[in-house]
């Protein structure tokens, strides 16, 4: 199976958050319709594979207000060679137009205290058909937030804390996040990965809307193009070559960190076993 994070040339957002670059940015018409033409263009490049695909659609900004991108996790995920799809989202769409996708999409989502009221957001959360985790960034600003999303939250729905970009936590800190997510301690450090055995390039790789292939979204080196096979070649296992990873759809593939046993069946939407 080629596990794929996906990235268009789509780079703006609905929501205003203050640590993201892509708040309130507008794409233009033209690049609006060069995103629709990668997205339809990759989608049908997986229709027609005869081996076994699993897709994350990781988009700078948000992609679910796009009807391609609502369209294309529909039609993947009733596709026989698509094991699973998954979105990164703020889940401000609309979600009635999920039951119509199969048990194969499924949801990643971040919830953002300061761009969405809380009970719509728990309510949405609430009325989602497909599989799904929920997360947060771990500002200290978010965690009164964080903590009553975790009572409302089903017990079997999974509540992930990123570590803020940058900032150092405390032990005590770590401990009142580690409370709401016991997963934490992964995201709380970035992972020395230099020279350590990585899925990506091998089994996982990054596409973006030109099919120009990665090993991930973090380490530049082009392995070939996936409309022209050119990439074929190039997998195979590979050491990582950057000091450190510390995002988790990166590190989640760092072979020494176990997280594929931890996450077993839902290492795309971020859902531990
Ligand atoms: S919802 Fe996500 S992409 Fe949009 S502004 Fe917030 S952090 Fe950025
Ligand atoms: S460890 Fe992270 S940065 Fe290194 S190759 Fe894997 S995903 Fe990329």
């Amino acid at each position: 199976m080629l596990t794929i994070l996906y990235r268009g040339p789509l780079s703006s957002c609905d929501y205003d958050c203050a640590y993201c670059p892509f708040a309130k940015r507008r794409d233009s018409p033209e690049r609006l319709r060069a995103d629709r033409a990668a997205l339809e263009r990759f989608t049908g490049w997986v229709r027609e594979r005869d081996f076994e695909v699993s897709v994350l659609f990781t988009p700078w900004g948000e992609g679910l207000v796009r009807s391609w991108y609502r369209r294309a996790l529909v039609e993947l995920s009733w596709l026989p060679n698509v094991a699973k799809v998954a979105i990164q989202t703020n889940l401000s769409c609309r979600t009635d137009w999920l039951a119509e996708a199969s048990d194969r999409a499924a949801l990643w989502v971040t919830y953002h205290p300061t761009q969405v009221p809380y009970e719509r957001f728990l309510a949405k959360v609430g009325s989602l058909p497909v599989r799904h985790s929920v997360g947060i960034v771990g500002d200290p600003a978010h965690l009164p937030h964080a903590r009553r999303l975790r009572e409302d939250l089903p017990p079997e729905t999974y509540l992930w804390v990123n570590a803020e970009e940058g900032r150092l936590y405390t032990d005590a800190e770590a401990a009142d996040w580690a409370a709401i997510d016991p997963h934490f301690h992964h995201s709380r450090f970035p992972h020395p990965s230099l020279g350590l055995p990585c899925r990506t390039g091998d089994t996982v790789i990054s596409v973006n809307g030109d099919g120009m292939v990665r090993r991930c979204h973090f380490v530049p080196e082009v392995l070939g193009n996936l409309y022209d096979g050119s990439y074929r070649p190039a997998l195979r296992p590979r050491a990582c070559p950057a000091t450190a990873c510390d995002c988790h759809i990166g590190y989640v593939h760092l072979e020494p960190l176990g997280l594929y046993d931890l996450f077993a069946g839902g290492v795309l939407e971020r859902i531990p076993f």
